[in-house]
């Protein structure tokens, strides 16, 4: 079965093994993801993201924009050893190209709006340079809005504290009207519940959450309450499962050893279809951003999801929606 995946940090991976003096590349590397593994796990699409630890860069002095131009160049320079293979997607024509000439689609995506420092214009060459997905905050507040409270004193510190009072800035509303304008795909993860309801209130086009699970399933605020997910569901967007262990189960569930398993990723497809319709779930694995992946250990593994989907009841129009069909429908319509 084809799949679209809507999130890794592989790029990230990538760049920091290689910035330590390790030799890593994107056709065979000890990752979840690369392009043999891609090639197995029969992926169409993988979103690339690009993303930067605002806290560590301020530490270094690094400006964000020179970090984020250094992950943009290893995303090219290791895509384009490899034109046989993978092809860089800036168009829905060009995934449809590449589908037909049998390459995996590469997508460049952004996670942590504060790289663009507030300025639309930063926001406007990086579309030129290829990404087409963005998210407004990863788990700092920047220019453009607030996302969910990392820790809270006296909670346990995996579980984020919702903010519910502080959403997107004015410059947030501001990024949200160009990336609709160009063509960009707006990304709700990492935002906080206020900043999802604005721009769920306020998006003119489909939008994405692009590695999110259920809270109704798995209560970590870093999930969507139904509300969102209606919502969401309702602009016509889409939203990726997430493998991270700690989205899709309660920590005190875990058990030891780990029992979380691609069952309780079903369960939170069920919730997802239950509250939003079969139209807005789809892929986003999260891979080379978590620590464990289970049954799955990479990218290879996808048809393990597949098999248990299957098992689980899902019919195989559902399945072919949920890996590929729905995130094929938004990128068509915006990019
Ligand atoms: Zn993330």
């Amino acid at each position: 079965m084809k799949a679209a995946d809507m999130h890794c940090d592989t790029i990230l991976e990538i760049y920091e093994k290689r910035q330590a003096g390790e030799a890593c590349g994107i056709l065979k590397n000890g990752l979840h993801i690369d392009l043999e593994k891609l090639k197995k796990g029969d992926y169409l699409l993988q979103n690339f993201a690009v993303f930067v630890h605002m806290k560590h860069m301020a530490e270094r002095n690094q400006p964000l924009p020179e970090y984020a131009f250094m992950m943009i160049d290893t995303f090219f320079s290791e895509m384009r050893k490899y034109p046989e293979l993978v092809g860089i997607a800036r168009s829905y024509q060009d995934i449809e190209e590449n589908w037909k000439n049998g390459r995996i689609s590469a997508l460049l995506t952004m996670e942590e709006g504060g790289i663009c420092e507030g300025k639309a214009e930063y926001l406007r060459i990086f579309y030129e340079l290829g990404v087409r997905m963005f998210t407004f905050t990863w788990n700092f507040p920047n220019e453009l809005a607030w996302p969910n409270r990392l820790e809270q004193e006296g909670a346990p510190a995996a579980y984020f504290v919702p903010e519910t009072e502080q959403g997107l800035t004015e410059k947030g509303f501001e990024f949200l009207e160009e990336m609709e304008r160009l063509g960009m795909i707006a990304d709700v993860s990492h935002l906080g519940d206020k900043g999802i309801l604005d721009v769920i209130a306020h998006a003119r086009r489909p939008f994405v959450a692009s590695h999110s699970n259920a809270r109704a399933v798995c209560r970590h605020s870093r999930n969507l309450t139904d509300e969102m997910i209606r919502g969401i569901a309702e602009k016509g967007g889409v939203i990726g499962i997430n493998f991270y262990p700690d989205f899709l189960r309660n920590q005190e569930e875990q058990g030891s050893p780990m029992k979380v398993s691609v069952t309780d990723i079903a369960r939170h497809i069920r919730h997802m279809i239950k509250t939003g319709g079969i139209e807005c779930v789809g892929l986003g694995s999260d891979f080379d951003g978590i620590t464990s992946s289970f049954e799955m250990k990479d990218a290879s593994d996808l048809p393990i999801l597949e098999e248990s989907l299957r098992k689980n009841g899902f019919t195989e129009e559902e399945i072919e929606k949920i890996f590929y069909r729905n995130v094929l429908r938004v990128y068509k319509e915006i990019l």
